[in-house]
């Protein structure tokens, strides 16, 4: 098979970790027949600078034509995130229908978790959060700027089909997993309208599945479990801000921002999905070489693994488990290796073959 991919660099440490997981497709592609041709764009808070705009008028469609987007990073202090985030990552999700955003939290082996005496068995779960509505709305304005009378107002919008195909795309998930056990995030004592709607709709598509186990907990209990409690999740589902604040929190408890992968999918694949690490552009650490790259290489797996190449997914997460077992880590998690030496020791470990190939 030959897929087309679409890469966005962008800024700052995606720079860096980009080509890194190049190198390891590259690689695998090798190892297991199949062909990735990339395209590289520049888009990016760097563009921006230069051009006024984050993509070309008519950039976001020809990503369109890609069978997946594979990105960075995207942020510089000279330009404001929501400058950044609503003129290329949210255009692409929307435009691309991505409405699942996926966020994988494990403890690895080798990697301590800040919560003492955590293992590997207790951190395993999956942040499913909605990623096309919700409280990330353009709908709202100001009045009166400027003003003592100065308001403004932010709209929140859940609707029906919204609303079930992420709960559906969870359920399923959850019941492809030995636990098959799904967590909603709420927050219906305090947010009346949009909130209770999440949960009639939760509540009425559990019926549908009823091999699956369901709990339900207002985000602000939730944070405190996700911390105390961390072995009682397995998929835990939420709308797009709830889901964006604990896919944050999950890797924190996992060991670092650094590893957190993510994948917006549009799971009928009438659009191209796209791929990219949690992390932003980490001005305080780009251009040292020191960048965690996991976050990126297990984005990387995903999206093979959502392409049809299972083996190579497979291969390629079982040789990260093996370099962070060996504790070849990099400074963020107390290691000394650079972003090219993780690499580098994952390539060699794809290299011995015998174990990721059957
Ligand atoms: P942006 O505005 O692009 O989101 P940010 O600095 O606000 O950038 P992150 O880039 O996510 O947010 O960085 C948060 C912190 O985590 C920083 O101290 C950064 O150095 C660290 N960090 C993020 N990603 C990595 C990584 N891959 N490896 C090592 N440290 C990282």
């Amino acid at each position: 098979m030959a897929y087309n991919i679409a890469l966005i660099p962008g800024d700052g440490i995606g720079k860096e970790v980009v080509p890194e997981a190049v190198r390891v497709m590259d690689f695998l592609s090798k190892q297991y027949g199949f062909e990735l041709a990339y395209t590289e764009f520049p888009y990016s808070c760097e563009y921006y600078l230069k051009t006024g705009a984050m993509v070309p008028e008519d950039g976001i469609d020809q990503l369109g034509n890609f069978d997946a987007i594979f990105l960075g990073a995207v942020g510089d202090l000279r330009v404001p995130d929501h400058v950044s985030l609503w003129g290329l990552l949210l255009p692409i999700r929307r435009q691309m229908q991505q409405y699942a955003n996926i966020r994988p939290i494990r403890l690895l082996p080798g990697i301590t978790s800040p919560l003492a005496d955590r293992t590997a068995e207790d951190i395993n779960f999956i942040v499913v959060r909605e990623n096309n509505e919700g409280e990330y709305s353009e709908i709202g304005g100001r009045l009166y700027s400027g003003t003592d009378a100065e308001m403004v107002v932010q709209e929140t919008v859940f609707t029906r089909k919204g609303v079930d195909r992420i709960l559906r795309y969870a359920f399923e998930l959850a019941q492809s997993r030995p636990r098959k056990h799904l967590t909603s995030a709420t927050k219906s004592n305090g947010i009346i309208h949009t909130m209770p709607y999440w949960d009639e709709r939760f509540n009425a598509l559990s019926k549908e599945y009823p091999d699956v186990v369901t709990a339900q907990f207002h985000i602000d209990i939730l944070t405190a479990h996700f911390v105390q409690h961390p072995d009682w999740f397995d998929v835990v589902v939420g709308s797009n801000l709830f889901g964006d604040i604990l896919s944050d929190l999950g890797p924190a408890i996992a060991g670092s921002i650094g590893i957190a992968a993510s994948a917006n999918l549009n799971p009928s694949k009438e659009f191209p999905s796209m791929f990219e690490p949690v992390h932003g552009s980490a001005p305080d650490i780009a251009g040292r070489g020191i960048a965690n790259p996991i976050g990126t290489l297990w984005s990387a797996q995903m999206m093979l693994d959502f392409l049809g190449e299972q083996k190579a997914a497979q291969s390629l997460m079982t040789a990260i488990e093996t370099v962070t077992g060996m504790k070849r880590l990099t400074a963020d998690l107390g290691g000394d290796a650079t972003t090219k030496q993780f690499t580098d020791t994952v390539i060699e470990q794809l290299a011995t073959g015998e174990v990721y190939r059957n």
